[in-house]
C-alpha cells in the first residue's frame, strides 16, 4: 500500500496497527517527521508507545479571553484578526468574541506557523499584561482552517504528558503522534505477564497501563499504570537474575571441598580468638557452599574491621586442607601485602605453602613462584588482581577470594587458567550495599553479611563542625595527641595549585556562588606544622609518594613514632592502626557518604573511644543533610541506604558497568515496595519453569530477551 494513502487527511483511523509498524504510516507523520522521530530512536509504533512522558502538565481546558487571569497558564481559542511583527518577531491578535489577546513569538523561524487572518488558533501559554493588553508570549499553538469543525471542549482540568524531545523533535509532535496512535480502539500491545500474576498483584493490563501513561484519566489511574509498568520492569530484571542463578546452580559443577570437624578444628586453632557469632554464621554458609558440589558465588559484606580476613582465611585453609589451591586477590599492593602479613601471622609453624606475588619481584623469584604454583607446590597465592589474573597458571585452583574493598561496582567474573573445574568464588567488600542494590545488581549472588564487629571496640563519636572552628578543633586534638593518641587528617586533594572547584551543589552554582578552593593536604600540613600542631611529628601521606616511602610512613605510624598523618584518601586502603583514635576530615561535604563511612572506619579499631570530626564548609541543603546522617549513625547499611536515596544509584556506581538494565519507569530507590514482590515472583517462576518454556510463559520469555537483548546471553542457554 502506498504510504500516501495511509496518512491521507480524512483517514482518521487507519487499518490495523502493529507494534512493528513504521511510524511513517501513523496518521500525521509521513516520511519527513518519521525521520525526525527516528533521531529519538522512535521508529516503530511499539517504540512510541513505550516512550513515556517524563512529567505531566495540567491542561485546564480553554478559557474565554475575558475570563483570563494574568499570571496563569491558559488555553484560549479564537480567530486570527491580525498578523504582523518584524521578523524574527511574530505578533498575532486573536479574537474569541469575548475579547482579544496578543500572541507574540521572538526569534520565530520564518513560516514556522502558517498564521493568516481568519485562521482558528488554539494557544496555550502564561497570560501577562503588557501595555494593559493581554498577551501570551511564546505560546504553543495549533492552527486550523477557518472552516475547521472543532467541537467545543467542555471538560475539566486534565493531565497532559510532556515528552523529552531534542533539537529536532519537540514534545508536542511526540504527543500528537501518540494521540493519533491512541485513537485506535485496540493498541498493538501484547500482555506478557501471566494472568495469575496480574491477579495476584492487582495490576492493570499492559495496554490499559500504556494508554494511561500517555493520557491519564486521573491521578490514581496514572499511579496504577505506573506501578504496573514499574513492576513489569523489575520483574524482568529479577527474572534475569533468577535465570542466571539457576543456570549457575544446575549447569556447572564445582569442586567439592569437605569441611570435616577435624578440618574445622584445625583451622580455628590458627586464630588467637574465637570467631564471633556473626563470623560463625558466615563460615557455616561458606562451608555449605564449598561442600555442595556447585561453585560458590558469594558476596561477603562487612564494614572495615568487621573481621572478613579471618573468614577468607578459613575458606582458603579449607581448600588447602582438601589438597587444593586458593588465591587471594586485593585491589592494591598495600592491601595484598597486608593480607599476606596476616596470613603469615596466623600460619606460623604450619605446613601450608604460601607466596606473595609482588609487582617488584625479581624475574627469577617470580618465575620460581609461578612454576611452583603451576606444579601445585604452592597452596596459597596472594597478590593484586592484575597480577594473579594475568599470567598465573594454577594446578588445582579450588577457591578464589577477592577483596574488592570499596570497589564493588565492578564485579568481574574472573577468568583463571586452571586445569580443574570452575573454582569457588568469594568476593569481600567493605562497602555496605543497600538491600535494594543487593537484590538487583548482585541479585544472582548469594550474600553473607557481618553486621557486628568483633567485641572490644570503642565507639566512634562523630561531630560535624563548621570550618570557622578549625583552630579550636586542632588545638583540642593537639591536647589528645600529646596524651598519646594518634590522628588522621584527611583532605580531598594533595596539593599543587589550589584549584578553584565548583561547589558540589548545582543550585549553589546557579545562585552565583563561584565555588571555593579545595583544601589541599600540602597546605593543611603546612598550616598545622606552622600553627596549632607546631612541634608535633606529622607526616604528609598521599598516593603520589613512592611505595617505599608510603610504607615507611605507615610503619612509623603503626609503631607510634608519629602523632598524625595528613593524607588524601589513600588512608582508605591504609593499614590497621588500633591506636589511631582521631580523624579530622577537611571539607567533609565534598565526599560521598559511603566514602566518609569508609574513612571513618579507619578509627575505632582499638578498645578506646574514637572521635571523628567532619569539618563542614557547606552545611546547607543536601550537604548538611548528608553530614547529619554521618553524625547520627555508624551503621554502614543505614548510611548506604541514605546515600542511595540522596544521590541515586548512578552515584554509587559511577558507571553503567553495574549491569543494571536501563529502567524507564521503575526507580530502584523509590519502588522498593515493588522490588521485593517482583523478586519473589521472578524466583518462583524460574523455580517452576527454569527455561520459561511453558506456553503461558512464552510472551514473558520474549519480553525478557528483548529487554536484555545481547547484554546477557543468558536466556538461550537456559
Ligand atoms: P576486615 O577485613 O573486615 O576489615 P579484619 O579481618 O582485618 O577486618 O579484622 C579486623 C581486626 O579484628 C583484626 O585486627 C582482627 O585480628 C580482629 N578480629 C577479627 N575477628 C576477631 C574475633 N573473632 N575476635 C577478636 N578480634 C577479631
Ligand atoms: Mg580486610
Amino acid at each position: 500500500m502506498p504510504a500516501g494513502a495511509l496518512h491521507d487527511r480524512g483517514t482518521s483511523v487507519m487499518g490495523n496497527l502493529r507494534a512493528d509498524s513504521a511510524l511513517q504510516y501513523v496518521q500525521g507523520v509521513g516520511p519527513r517527521r518519521a525521520e525526525l522521530l527516528a533521531t529519538l530512536n522512535l521508529r516503530t509504533v511499539g517504540d512510541l508507545l513505550e516512550y513515556y512522558p517524563f512529567r505531566y502538565e495540567t491542561d485546564c481546558g480553554e478559557a474565554a479571553i475575558e475570563d483570563v487571569v494574568p499570571g496563569t497558564l491558559v488555553t484560549i481559542r479564537g480567530e486570527v484578526v491580525r498578523v504582523g511583527g518584524r521578523r524574527p518577531t511574530v505578533r498575532c491578535e486573536v479574537d474569541d468574541g469575548t475579547g482579544t489577546c496578543v500572541l507574540r513569538w521572538f526569534n520565530m523561524p520564518y513560516g514556522a506557523y502558517n498564521l493568516f487572518r481568519g485562521a482558528t488558533v488554539i494557544a496555550t501559554g502564561v497570560a501577562e499584561l503588557f501595555n494593559e493588553r493581554l498577551e501570551l508570549r511564546q505560546p504553543r499553538i495549533q492552527v486550523f482552517a477557518p472552516d475547521a469543525l472543532l467541537t467545543a471542549q467542555a471538560r475539566g482540568p486534565r493531565q497532559v504528558g510532556v515528552y523529552r524531545g531534542n533539537a529536532q523533535v519537540n514534545s508536542a509532535l511526540i504527543r500528537r503522534t501518540v494521540q493519533n496512535v491512541l485513537a485506535h480502539a485496540e493498541l498493538p500491545v501484547e500482555e506478557f505477564l501471566p494472568p495469575a500474576l496480574l491477579a495476584r498483584r492487582k495490576l492493570p493490563g499492559r495496554a490499559e497501563a500504556i494508554r494511561q501513561m500517555h493520557r491519564p484519566t486521573g491521578a490514581a489511574a496514572l499511579e496504577r499504570a505506573r506501578r504496573r509498568l514499574a513492576y513489569e520492569e523489575l520483574l524482568l530484571m529479577e527474572l534475569a537474575m533468577a535465570v542466571r542463578r539457576q543456570k549457575r546452580l544446575t549447569l556447572q559443577s564445582g569442586m567439592k571441598l569437605h569441611v570435616t570437624p577435624e578440618i574445622d578444628r584445625r583451622i580455628r586453632a590458627r586464630f588467637p580468638f574465637p570467631l564471633t557469632p556473626a563470623q560463625d554464621q558466615v563460615v557455616r554458609e561458606i562451608a555449605a557452599d564449598l561442600q555442595s558440589g556447585r561453585p560458590m558465588t558469594r558476596l561477603l559484606q562487612g564494614d572495615v574491621g568487621s573481621g572478613k580476613t579471618v573468614i577468607a582465611l578459613y575458606a582458603a585453609l579449607t581448600a588447602v586442607a582438601n589438597g587444593r589451591q586458593a588465591a587471594i586477590m586485593a585491589p592494591t599492593e598495600i592491601l595484598a601485602g597486608q593480607h599476606f602479613r596476616n596470613i603469615d601471622r596466623y600460619l606460623v609453624d604450619s605446613r601450608v605453602r604460601y607466596v606473595l606475588l609482588r609487582g617488584g619481584m625479581s624475574q627469577r623469584d617470580r618465575a620460581a613462584a609461578l612454576a611452583a604454583i603451576e606444579r601445585g607446590e604452592m597452596d596459597l597465592v596472594v597478590g593484586t588482581q592484575a597480577l594473579i589474573q594475568k599470567d598465573v597458571a594454577f594446578n588445582e585452583l579450588a577457591l578464589v577470594l577477592v577483596d574488592e574493598q570499596h570497589k564493588f561496582g565492578v564485579l568481574q567474573r574472573h577468568e583463571f587458567r586452571t586445569k580443574g573445574p570452575m573454582p569457588h568464588y568469594l568476593v569481600m567488600t567493605a562497602t555496605p550495599i543497600p538491600r535494594t542494590l543487593a537484590m538487583t545488581v548482585f541479585g544472582d549472588l548469594d550474600v553473607s553479611i557481618i553486621r557486628r564487629p568483633p567485641p572490644g571496640r570503642g565507639r566512634v563519636i562523630t561531630k560535624v563542625v563548621p570550618r570557622q572552628k578549625w583552630d579550636v578543633v586542632m588545638s583540642y586534638v593537639r591536647g589528645r595527641l600529646e596524651r598519646g593518641e594518634q590522628a588522621y587528617v584527611v583532605c580531598p586533594q594533595v596539593g599543587g595549585r589550589d584549584e578553584e572547584a565548583a561547589p558540589p551543589d548545582p543550585a549553589e552554582r546557579r545562585r552565583g556562588n563561584p565555588g571555593r578552593a579545595v583544601v589541599t593536604a600540602a597546605e593543611t600540613y603546612r598550616r598545622l606544622t606552622e600553627g596549632p600542631w607546631c612541634g608535633l611529628r606529622i607526616e604528609l601521606l598521599h598516593g603520589g609518594l613512592p611505595a617505599a616511602r608510603k610504607q615507611a610512613i605507615l610503619a612509623d605510624f603503626v609503631a607510634g613514632r608519629i602523632h598524625a598523618v595528613v593524607a588524601t584518601t589513600v588512608v582508605e586502603v591504609g593499614v590497621d592502626v588500633a591506636n589511631a583514635t582521631i580523624m579530622v576530615v577537611e571539607q567533609a561535604d565534598r565526599y560521598g557518604l559511603s566514602q566518609l563511612h569508609q574513612l571513618r572506619g579507619r578509627v575505632g579499631r582499638g578498645a578506646r573511644d574514637s572521635l571523628c570530626v567532619l569539618l563542614a564548609y557547606e552545611s546547607s541543603g543536601l550537604a548538611g543533610e548528608r553530614l547529619a546522617v554521618m553524625a547520627r549513625t555508624t551503621d554502614g547499611f543505614r548510611i548506604a541506604e541514605a546515600d542511595l536515596k540522596l544521590r541515586g544509584p548512578g552515584q554509587l556506581f559511577g558507571t553503567k558497568q553495574h549491569g543494571l538494565p536501563e529502567l524507564r519507569v521503575a526507580s530502584i530507590v523509590d519502588d522498593f515496595g515493588l522490588l521485593e514482590p517482583a523478586r519473589q515472583d521472578a524466583f518462583t517462576l524460574i523455580a517452576a519453569d527454569p527455561g520459561l518454556v511453558r506456553p503461558e510463559h512464552q510472551a514473558l520469555r520474549a519480553a525478557l530477551r528483548k529487554m536484555f537483548a545481547d547484554k546477557l546471553a543468558l536466556i538461550d542457554a537456559a
